[in-house]
């Protein structure tokens, strides 16, 4: 089979988000859909209502610049990087500029990249500073003989590759800032005495996934992480398979939500194995989402792409925030909403 580029007639069998099932809720169903495509997340939690615009204005904006590169002929990997950059620029998310901070009141960044028709990815761990994690994480998969780099050795192979560093206050958003000071002097009972946080934080990672014209597959996500983590802590996002995965044959996903839950059961590889083994996009995002809960009462959501463009979006938290986008006629965007 030509890994390459996958023939995608006769494979169109799941092109629509579900609206009526118990895990995901769709506010307008997609019935059709035509390559290219790409679907991003941004977050899964009980979201707002008063972040819920912003969270769709963030994802309309990333699936537009994703899909611009699609429309003009570019490539699957280039559209998520590109819809993910947009999204670590924008302050609504967990991701670049507006993460959380650490406990000890630095933002470290974890991020990745995959293309489906070669198997390649890079990733980035606990990096600080930089501006734009997911392109980073490009670069350690074209520029290396590495998959992942972590740390201060992340950052320096960013210094090579003429990637100037940003300051610590070039990503910190002022609202950070403030749950990060309220926190630390117990001005609120949102956490325990460890500064672990004792109800469901917000949970703003972001994703994208797509296929471009010649059937090629890619994913990204990227993430500031959970809040008040311990240095040096990281979470499913970057870790292959976990939090993202993307392969020709079997399709992509990205995740968001608790990341030691979505490690424990290689989430995103698993709903990708779903999807391979028979079940649609949107089977696939539920089955595994039914596992997160059953087998590590972990919360979260995941967004899935089969190699025939059809699309699922799953989560067991309150919402998930997402767009999808396919050309003029195929536009979506929506905060699901399981209540
Ligand atoms: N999954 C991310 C992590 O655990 C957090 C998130 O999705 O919000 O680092």
């Amino acid at each position: 089979m030509n890994v390459e580029a996958q023939s995608f007639k006769g494979r169109q069998r799941d092109l629509f988000i579900q609206p009526e099932q118990e895990s995901i809720m769709s506010d307008s169903p997609i019935s059709s859909c035509e390559r290219p495509l790409i679907l991003v997340h941004g977050g899964a939690y009980d979201i707002p209502e008063s972040a819920h615009k912003a969270h769709l204005d963030g994802c309309t904006a990333a699936a537009r610049a994703g899909f611009a590169v699609l429309s003009q002929g570019g490539s699957a990997l280039d559209a998520v990087e590109a819809a993910v950059r947009v999204m670590e620029d924008d302050p609504t998310f967990d991701a670049g500029f507006g993460s959380f901070l650490n406990a000890d009141g630095e933002v470290e960044l974890d991020a990745i990249i995959m293309n489906g028709a070669t198997l390649n990815f890079g990733s980035v761990a606990a990096v600080q500073r930089i501006k734009n994690p997911v392109s980073l994480a490009r670069m350690v998969m074209d520029n290396t003989r590495h998959c992942m780099l972590a740390g201060n050795g992340a950052f320096q192979f960013a210094d090579k590759m003429g990637i100037k560093p940003c300051r610590t206050q070039d990503l910190l958003h002022g609202r950070e800032r403030e749950r990060w000071e309220k926190a630390r002097s117990g001005q609120t009972d949102q956490y325990d005495e460890f500064g672990n946080p004792l109800h469901s934080m917000p949970s703003d990672t972001v994703g994208a996934v797509a296929v471009d014209r010649n059937g090629n597959i890619a994913g990204a996500t990227s993430t500031g992480g959970t809040f008040n983590k311990l240095p040096g802590r990281v979470g499913d996002s970057p870790l292959v398979g976990c939090g993202c995965y993307a392969d020709n044959l079997s399709g992509a996903a990205s995740s968001t939500g608790q990341g030691e839950a979505f490690m424990k059961i290689v989430a995103c590889k698993t709903a990708c194995d779903l999807m391979q083994s028979g079940m649609t996009a949107q089977e696939a995002a539920e089955a595994t989402i039914a596992r997160l809960g059953e087998r590590t009462n972990g919360k979260g959501g995941l967004i899935v792409l089969s190699p025939a463009g059809g699309i699922g979006v799953a989560h067991n938290c309150r919402n998930i925030a997402y767009a999808v986008h396919a050309g003029d006629n195929v536009f979506h965007t929506g905060i699901a909403n399981s209540d």
